[in-house]
């Protein structure tokens, strides 16, 4: 199961899974509310905090 970077509540569909811009290895995962309200993720990598 996965869980949204931004939140932590579990994913199923319609979510967003990237790879941290800064560091490149992290998966980033967002869930569709925090992508539509632009919520910072941090990457737990490299702490990067971006949207
Ligand atoms: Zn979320
Ligand atoms: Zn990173």
């Amino acid at each position: 199961m996965e869980q949204c970077t931004s939140c932590n509540i579990e994913v199923t569909q319609d979510y967003t899974t990237f790879k941290c811009p800064k560091c490149g290895k992290a998966k980033i995962i967002r869930c569709n509310r925090c992508k539509s309200t632009s919520k910072p993720y941090k990457c737990p990598e490299c702490n990067f905090i971006g949207p």
